[in-house]
């Protein structure tokens, strides 16, 4: 029987909720499958770590998950260092050794969940986006000089090189083509940016000739934020820049009912490197501790994971268990206008993971 092995890194704040409860589903998942087994080792890197540590995982922290066939994220932040320290410390430290440059972001309405769009009927909106992740605005190109004086000045260059915006390109005319409507938006703002944007529109307009079978548009990043708003049933799948996914992708979770719900996965295509799977939504201070945080962005990333790993059986009866459980509102939590808990949510899913057996 093949064992998965997966490197948990819950993180700080609800991250450590949501990812104990994420591994609770996922050991449920493969005792109910039968056909494989994973085998979770923990890594308690993050905040409290760089407080005891002066750094947010060890300088081997890589090589000690390298050979893992997968990594299941929970959140890098903390009250009292500063954000940029904690996301290139451990997330951005993870992500870009290990190219992972596919961000991918799906964004529906799930069964149970209202929208915060009333004039949207959930089939409407079933979107993926795809992040570019591993150059553009978070090249980490740049500096800052003459600090502290009037003098001071600080850049960040956005860089995009053809090898990696045709990268991107070609994973993403692949996603649109393998889902039914083969339908793209090529999210840019080449009208200010008359250089690196210029650049990936004319690589967008190559690599389509390589789908004759997709239909693509572009579109300026804000126009598209109407769109997203405005007419949602007139997107499908999303290519779009490292900055203008990230702020895209929170827009998308809004619509879609919550942050909490909203997963990505961080793939490394090729397999050289294992891919990264965690909620979207940060380490959310405000909630930590009280046990009333969303898993469903966690279970949901689980199930991207399962795919993956080439369980796609797996992945669908958890998704499958999924939506029952959203569809029932006992199961929401406060962010879904509930008063279920993190627990509560957990086995129900877990207890939907047996009937999606019996169902066949
Ligand atoms: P970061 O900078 O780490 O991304 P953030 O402050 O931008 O964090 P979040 O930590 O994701 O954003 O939280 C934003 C808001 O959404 C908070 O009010 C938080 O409580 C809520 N939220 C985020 N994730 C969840 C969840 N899983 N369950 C319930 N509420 C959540």
């Amino acid at each position: 029987m093949k064992t998965y092995r997966i490197a948990a890194i819950p993180g700080d704040g609800i991250g450590t909720e949501v990812i104990s409860a994420g591994v609770e589903v996922l050991q449920a998942v493969a005792a109910q499958d039968g056909g494989f087994s994973v085998a979770v080792d923990h890594f308690d890197w993050g905040g409290e770590y760089y407080k005891a540590h002066g750094r947010m995982m060890p300088e081997n922290g890589r090589d000690l998950i390298r050979r893992h066939d997968a990594i299941l994220f929970g959140s890098a932040g903390h009250p009292e260092i500063p954000d940029h320290v904690t996301l290139w410390g451990l997330r951005l430290a993870i992500c870009q050794p290990f190219d992972q440059y596919a961000n991918v972001r799906p964004t529906r309405i799930l069964p149970g969940i209202v929208p915060p769009l009333r004039h949207v009927n959930g089939p409407e909106l079933d979107w993926v986006i795809v992040r570019e992740n591993s150059e553009g605005e978070y090249a980490g190109v740049g500096g800052r000089v003459h600090q502290g004086s009037p003098l001071e000045a600080a850049t960040d260059v956005t860089m995009f090189t053809r090898a990696g915006v045709e990268r991107i390109m070609r994973f993403a005319f692949a996603l649109a083509r393998s889902r039914p409507r083969k339908l793209l938006t090529v999210v840019t703002k080449s009208n200010a940016q008359r250089h690196g944007m210029v650049l990936w529109d004319e690589i967008a307009a190559e690599v389509a000739r390589e789908f004759p079978d997709v239909t693509w548009d572009k579109m300026l990043v804000d126009a598209m934020t109407m769109r997203m708003v405005i007419k949602p049933g007139s997107i499908d799948t999303i290519v779009a820049t490292n900055l203008h996914a990230d702020i895209l992708s929170d827009l998308a979770a809004a619509l879609a009912g919550s942050l909490g719900i909203a997963p990505t996965a961080n793939l490394n295509p090729e397999g050289q490197f294992p891919s990264m799977f965690e909620p979207i939504h940060g380490s959310a201070f405000d909630i930590m501790g009280k046990g009333i945080a969303n898993p469903i962005g966690t279970f949901w990333s689980i199930v991207m994971m399962l795919d993956h790993l080439g369980q796609p059986a797996a992945a669908a009866r958890l998704m499958q268990a999924i939506e029952r459980v959203t569809a029932d509102k006992t199961f929401h939590t406060p962010d879904l206008g509930g008063s279920a808990r993190t627990a509560e949510v957990t086995r129900a899913v877990i207890g939907a993971l047996s009937g999606a057996n019996a169902l066949g």
